[in-house]
């Protein structure tokens, strides 16, 4: 439940209902407003009398809060969350495009992709180095030598970096060289694993699942913040349909559900979603249309020798083309790029 104190309430009678909660065995999450606060409530709600809660004058009204999720409801958090990243961040000013390999696959490779990605305008490196691949004869990725690369390429570029991690090994090894992991639509209802990305201190993008309805990705999405780690973002990234010219179907719609549910930045990723380069470019003028906060596009530099996801690589030029064509799409959604 959340508890609307009243505009301008004081501090003092915040801080009472904030113990009166927690003495009750209720954690407690303050959002605070320019001039109204919101003290949300999770736990055994049936220890709590609501009643006794009105008695503070200060209290406005009591709402309860009827999904499963809490802390990554709207209700609990009204004003969009920005998330840092390294140097950069991910919310509601800016368009934040995370780009490069699907796998690292050499120093040399990652290197020449990460300059490229940096000179026309993307602020996070992407890049496999564990990979949740289809078939078990496909390249696995150079797991901690590839994380190794990534962290050379951001001393080198000022990029931020991100990586999927697929095990709690990789988690651990993840945290000393890139500044947020990705868990993967393979593994958003890995709930052990979310556990630990929940512990692991850093910003995790969390895919949905390719099958996953809404509630169930918010919910993977709680398990991570009821660990103690508020920086979540989501990627839609396609989910499977009957519709086979695409490798699967970009929900587009998810994002504007997505704004009414949840205060959690969301992002677009049209390289998984499409499969192909050529339907990139469309899709993710389309994300940006449609309200995303940032993009995550898959680069390389010699696509049709890719160890990963070739087919939806695009090369540097069509990635430089794009970038420039986004330009004026976020500037009519108010969108700094
Ligand atoms: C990836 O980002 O390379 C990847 C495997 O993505 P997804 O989990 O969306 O398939
Ligand atoms: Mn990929």
């Amino acid at each position: 439940m959340i508890v609307i104190m009243k505009p301008g309430a004081a501090q003092s009678s915040i801080d009472s209902i904030v113990s009166y909660i927690e003495a009750n065995g209720l954690a407690v999450h303050l959002s605070r407003g320019e001039s109204v606060t919101i003290i949300g409530a999770v736990g055994d709600k049936s220890k709590l009398s609501t009643e006794n809660l009105l008695v503070y004058s200060e209290v406005d009204r009591i709402v309860p809060v009827t999904e499963s999720y809490k802390l990554a409801n709207k209700k609990f958090h009204p004003k969009p969350t920005t998330i840092k990243v390294g140097n950069t961040e991910i919310g509601p000013n800016n368009l934040t495009i995370m780009a490069g390999p699907c796998a690292v696959e050499t120093e040399e490779q990652l290197m020449s992709i990460a300059r490229a990605v940096k000179a026309s305008g993307a602020t996070i490196l992407r890049g496999g180095a564990y990979k949740p691949r289809t078939s078990p004869y496909s390249f696995q990725g150079l797991e901690a030598v590839g994380l190794q690369y990534m962290q050379e390429a951001a001393k080198e570029t000022g990029l931020a970096t991100i990586c999927e991690v697929v095990s709690l090994e990789a988690i651990e090894e993840a945290v000393k060289y890139v500044d947020m992991i990705q868990i993967g639509a393979r593994n958003m209802q890995n709930f052990i694993l979310l556990k630990e990305a929940g512990r692991s201190g850093l910003p995790v993008l969390l895919k949905r699942g390719l099958c996953a309805t809404v509630d169930e990705w918010l919910n993977a999405a709680e398990y991570i913040m009821s660990e103690g780690n508020p920086n979540v973002v989501l990627c839609e990234r396609g989910i499977r349909t009957y519709e086979t010219s695409t490798r699967n179907t970009l929900d587009l719609s998810v994002v504007p559900v997505m704004r009414e549910r949840t205060h959690l930045p969301i992002i677009v990723d049209p390289s998984h979603s499409t499969g192909a380069y050529k339907y990139v470019p469309a899709m993710a003028k389309a994300g940006v249309a449609c309200g995303a906060d940032g993009l995550m596009i898959e680069v390389h530099n010699d696509p049709a020798h890719a160890l990963s996801d070739g087919p939806q690589s695009l090369t540097f030029e069509h990635f430089d083309a794009l970038t420039k064509e986004l330009r004026p799409f976020c500037e009519l959604v108010g969108r700094k790029f």
